[in-house]
């Protein structure tokens, strides 16, 4: 029965998006081979629906936030290597490896307890170049790689750092990082893959991709450029698109307000239309009287405050373009036919990233093409 009935909101999935980004990613990274940051349930967008395809591209390793999102991953069938960007605490090691996760390392302690590790690991060290979020220090790196390195139950599979301005305008900060990796890595005899190069490099820094074995693309395979510069420097197909239905419309006479705190007054009789979207959805409730959504190929400005399950938008006067619109119409309220992620996440004082992460878990994942 309820399958019968239209959806009032959802996320449909257009997963030809998906091959074009893989396609274009590939074409800017050269050699290098595509580790898919699938962390958050691929960006929010779903990894049951994400992940086929991307293995079906030749993805060939996938990267996620932590355990639970690893074991999740090796529950839907992956195979492939696995690397966990978090630190793992010690007491962790057992599960990766159980489930034959690749461990970061990026602090002595963990470096130490990898050392004392019975079993055998596969360990991706991190190298702090200026993020000072995780990592082995420069100075200390090339003793720790080395002991690592001798040890005959530890893997060194790859070395790596993150970058913290790469999808800026300025990016002397980001090559000062590469440099900083290669300062270490000069004079080290390796064979473990080195990356650096997220979604804002592969887009705007060549040398974090060249003659390196791995980029970890995220944003970008998802369609989500994380800034105006990074949209400028890279063309992809956003992937998800966010959509609902008025479910109500009314005209309000001039001096009526709408929604908590009415912090929206008509000033002229007005037609408000009432969409099945709040922030309990994932939308930002920022995006209060500044939003806009599509109806019937027209933008129109949200009313008043984001509630948790509605939001009401602005359709104009009655005699105008809106007074067509009815209960039941869809409403584009992210993607394409309607505002861009970008231009959501700039209304809503966030970025791409939090905006499609934060959908939440009752708005269902429809693959709609692909
Ligand atoms: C999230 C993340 C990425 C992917 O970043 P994007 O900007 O989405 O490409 C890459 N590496 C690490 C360590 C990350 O945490």
């Amino acid at each position: 029965m309820l399958e019968q009935l239209p959806l009032p909101i959802r996320a449909e999935l257009d997963l030809n998006a998906l091959r074009y980004n893989v396609g274009q990613i590939r074409d800017r990274a050269g050699d290098a081979a595509l580790m898919a940051v699938v962390k958050a349930d691929a960006y929010g967008h779903g990894v049951e629906h994400v992940v086929p395809v991307l293995q079906e591209q030749g993805v060939t390793a996938f990267g996620v936030a932590n355990v639970p999102e690893a074991v999740r991953l090796r529950a839907i069938g992956v195979t492939e290597p696995i690397l966990v960007f978090g630190n793992p605490l010690p007491k962790y090691l057992p599960a990766y490896a159980e489930h034959s996760l690749d461990t970061t390392v990026a602090s002595g302690d963990v470096a130490e307890a990898v050392l004392a590790f019975p079993a055998p690991l596969r360990v991706h060290v991190k190298i702090d170049t200026g993020m000072h979020r995780l990592g082995l220090s420069p100075a200390d790196a090339p003793r720790l790689i080395s002991r690592l390195a001798a040890a005959a139950h530890v893997e060194v599979a790859g070395i790596w750092t993150h970058l913290a301005t790469a999808d800026e305008e300025d990016l002397s900060f980001a090559r000062q990082q590469i440099e900083r990796l290669d300062e270490v890595l000069r004079g080290m005899d390796t064979t473990a893959a080195i990356h650096i190069a997220n979604s804002g490099a592969i887009a705007q820094l060549p040398e974090a991709m060249r003659s390196r074995a791995l980029v970890r693309p995220g944003g970008l395979l998802y369609g989500l450029p994380s800034s105006q510069q990074v949209a400028r420097a890279f063309a992809t197909q956003p992937v998800l698109r966010l959509v609902s239905r008025v479910t109500h419309v009314q005209t309000v006479a001039s001096g009526e307000s709408t929604s908590y705190g009415r912090r929206w007054v008509a000033q002229r009789p007005t037609r408000l239309g009432t969409v099945a979207a709040g922030y309990a959805d994932g939308l930002p409730r920022q995006l209060s009287n500044r939003g806009e959504a599509v109806v019937r190929g027209r933008a129109y400005r949200i009313a008043g405050s984001v509630c948790m399950d509605m939001l009401m938008l602005d359709l104009g006067t009655p005699d105008g373009p809106g007074g067509d619109i009815l209960p039941g119409d869809e409403v584009v309220l992210i993607g394409l036919g309607g505002p861009s992620a970008l231009e959501v996440a700039d209304a809503g004082g966030t970025i791409t990233y939090a905006l499609t992460s934060g959908i939440t878990a009752r708005v269902p994942r429809i693959v709609v093409r692909g």
